[in-house]
């Protein structure tokens, strides 16, 4: 390693230990443990992250605990961190781990890049965090500080990860390859931050060309975020203390998740009419009349969604299907929803 490449890990790291935030799972060098909050990392913001991880693990304390429980339990658990694939390839990997590893996550890079969801970076984090094997890692922290360390012009995207990945192969020590990786992130969450870095308190200033010629803050170019805006209409059907919730199909959006029938408004219809539509095309049945309930909104990684939500009359019971059930309040809130539903079902109970 160049020398200038030694001293920038060696203030990176020595900045780490004095600095970093300290969190359930820096606390561990369990993988199965690391390996959960890298997953649900990737979801979302560390202080949303915490409740998530430390109530999963108590619930699925080990990989052969999350092995035994049955898909809806984790789906449950998962609810609100979005990307449910992930929950489920947890699953499927606890299955592998336990079936050829003897419960035991594997050391080797090459055998955890076959469990399913360990992609580059989760098998980067967890063969460097966990065993301390030195493998690089990019995401989104780590892009953007080496994109500025090297004051590489142009978005934050993969395309710029061939020389991100040269620089950290260069960089990253051979012992203590995890903290050099955990540091490179902190770094980027508190100090390299998206905008207004705060160089004058940054470890590698000395090294960041960015902040040498001064360009730091329009590295990288900002992208513009599409947003799509969703109207919805929603169905509440009661009968006596029950309601009407369905599953969605097992590929898709939300896949597998349980929710109040009902769908997407279309151009120029009412959401009264989308609704009498809707439930015509999804349940075989007509409303004689519709009573507005609720409007809940929520917003999801691309679009944002309102949902109308109004209390349904209807003439004949949708027939019995397997992926249909009628469920007093209190067992609705068992079933794993996205967080609109999961919204609904919460002021449902709060008016009952
Ligand atoms: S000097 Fe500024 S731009 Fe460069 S790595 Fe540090 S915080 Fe980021």
């Amino acid at each position: 390693m160049k020398p200038e490449q030694t001293l920038f890990s060696r203030n990176l790291v020595n900045w780490y230990k004095k600095h970093a935030r300290r969190l359930p799972w820096r606390e561990t060098r369990d993988p199965y443990k690391i390996w959960i909050s890298e997953i649900m990392l990737q979801q979302t913001t560390v202080n949303a992250v915490i409740p998530y991880y430390q109530k999963w693990i108590k619930i699925f304390p080990t990989v052969e605990a999350l092995k035994n429980a049955p898909l809806q339990k984790i789906l449950k658990a998962w609810q609100g961190l979005g990307y449910y694939q992930r929950a489920k390839n947890l699953h499927k990997a606890a299955q592998i781990i336990c079936a050829e590893h003897g419960g035991e996550i594997p050391e080797d890079p090459e055998q955890l890049r076959k469990l399913p969801g360990f992609g580059p970076y989760t098998t980067g984090a967890v063969a460097s965090i966990a065993f301390d094997i030195p493998r690089t890692i990019i995401d989104a922290n780590v892009r953007r500080v080496v994109m500025r360390v090297l004051a590489l012009k142009g978005f934050a995207d993969t395309s710029q990860d061939h020389r991100i990945e040269k620089f950290l192969r260069k960089a990253i020590p051979q012992q203590n390859a995890g903290t050099f990786n955990q540091a490179l992130m902190e770094l980027g969450a508190l100090i390299c931050r998206n905008r207004e870095p705060l160089c004058l308190l940054c470890p590698v200033k000395s090294r960041c060309a960015a902040y040498q010629k001064g360009i730091q803050e329009i590295i990288p170019k900002p992208k513009k975020k599409i947003i799509q805006d969703l109207e919805v209409a929603i169905g509440i059907l009661q009968q006596g203390n029950k309601y009407l919730i369905q599953k969605r199909p097992s590929k898709g959006l939300l896949a597998d998740l349980w929710e109040f029938p009902g769908g997407k408004i279309e151009k120029g219809e009412t959401p009264q009419d989308a609704l009498k539509r809707e439930l015509n095309e999804e349940l075989d049945i007509d409303i004689t009349s519709s009573r507005h309930l609720m409007n809940v909104r929520h917003f999801y990684t691309q679009f944002r969604v309102n949902l109308h939500v109004f209390h349904c009359q209807f003439k004949t019971s949708p027939k019995n299907h397997l992926l249909r059930k009628w469920l007093p309040i209190n067992k609705l809130t068992e079933y794993p929803m996205p967080s609109g539903s999961a919204k609904i079902v919460a002021r449902l109970q709060k008016n009952h």
